[in-house]
């Protein structure tokens, strides 16, 4: 497949994983951020700013060299906040395919208060293996870059980060990974709190 007609399946497939990601109840309102490497080189397509993954359209991500540079930008829209720490993980993970960053609202809570998500089943044991917490900070900040930064090369073997009091970010070697990941994350993170009400 040429690369143009690849960027133009990755739009579409941006566009599906953004809307089931928000349909899921893995994010709200307009927050979270999904990339995707277009395989093979140093660029990426991302979501844009202030737009809720729910309402994704193929032509409205971005391309991006994960420099910073803006490749493509048909609709003339910003990169999203976070584009910077998105481009920290290609640049430290070149394994990475795609990166979902998402706030669902248990593995969130969980992020508040533990140091890392309990590996509460099998398949979190077995798929997850760990999922530590990092520190965050603002939306868009260099802060909240450098620790995202600091904590990719702290947990190497992590594919999926808590954010303490933000979120989530999980690393997949494509779309369809990083989206079960977090998904994943945001039912271990429910069983985990039941798991908590039984207990009482
Ligand atoms: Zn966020």
């Amino acid at each position: 497949m040429s690369k143009e007609l690849e960027i133009i399946r990755l739009r579409k497939e941006l566009t599906e994983f953004s809307r089931r990601s928000f349909n899921r109840g893995l994010v709200s309102g307009t927050g979270g951020n999904i990339s995707v490497r277009i395989p093979g080189t140093d660029t990426v397509l991302i979501t844009p700013t202030g737009i809720s993954l729910g309402d994704i359209e193929p032509e409205i991500n971005l391309l991006m060299r994960i420099d910073g540079t803006v490749l493509e930008n048909p609709c003339n829209l910003k990169p999203s906040k976070e584009t910077a720490f998105h481009l920290a993980v290609y640049q430290l993970r070149p394994e990475a395919g795609a990166v979902s960053h998402v706030h669902p609202p248990y593995a969130t809570a969980y992020s508040n208060c533990v140091d890392r998500l309990p590996m509460v089943t099998v398949s979190a044991q077995g798929v997850l293996k760990e999922v530590p917490r990092i520190e965050s900070a603002m939306s868009g900040s260099a802060e909240l870059y450098e620790y995202v930064k600091a904590g990719l090369l702290k947990y190497p073997a992590a594919r999926v980060l808590l954010m303490e009091e933000h979120g989530i970010l999980a690393v997949g070697q494509d779309l369809k990974t990083a989206y079960y990941l977090s998904d994943l994350t945001e039912d271990t993170a429910k069983i985990a709190f039941l798991c908590g009400q039984i207990k009482k």
